[in-house]
């Protein structure tokens, strides 16, 4: 299965005020481009570590995890640790900087994520 993770750094953040969230998500749900989809607020809160585990529980059924928030590299820094906790295979993991990025620019992003 593949999945679209979407962080918003709690929705406050203006990197993020030119995207619409919902409307990012339902765009791939509606074209099934992915299997599924979440929204959360903040990936590297403690809440995030949990959510992280409940998913990475089924690891093994995702095919690939788009994450959509910021920097690759930061998404890395933060997350690599909850992949090896939870036996999670890295390279099925695609990070993908949306901030400071309209709704449309931030499809384009995830669709290439999807493609490679
Ligand atoms: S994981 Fe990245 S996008 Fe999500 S709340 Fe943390 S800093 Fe923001």
């Amino acid at each position: 299965m593949k999945g679209l993770v979407i962080c918003v750094c709690q929705g406050t953040c203006p990197s993020f005020s030119k995207i619409n969230v919902f409307e990012l998500g339902n765009k791939f749900r509606r074209e099934k481009k992915v299997d599924f989809v979440a929204i959360h607020p903040q990936l590297c809160a403690s809440d995030g570590d949990n959510f992280w585990k409940v998913l990475l529980s089924s690891g093994d059924r995702i095919s690939k995890l788009i994450v959509a928030g910021c920097a690759p590299e930061m998404q890395l820094k933060m997350f690599k640790w909850v992949f090896k906790e939870m036996g999670f295979d890295e390279s099925k993991f695609k990070p993908v900087e949306i901030r400071n990025m309209t709704t449309e620019e931030a499809v384009q992003a995830i669709e290439k994520a999807l493609q490679d």
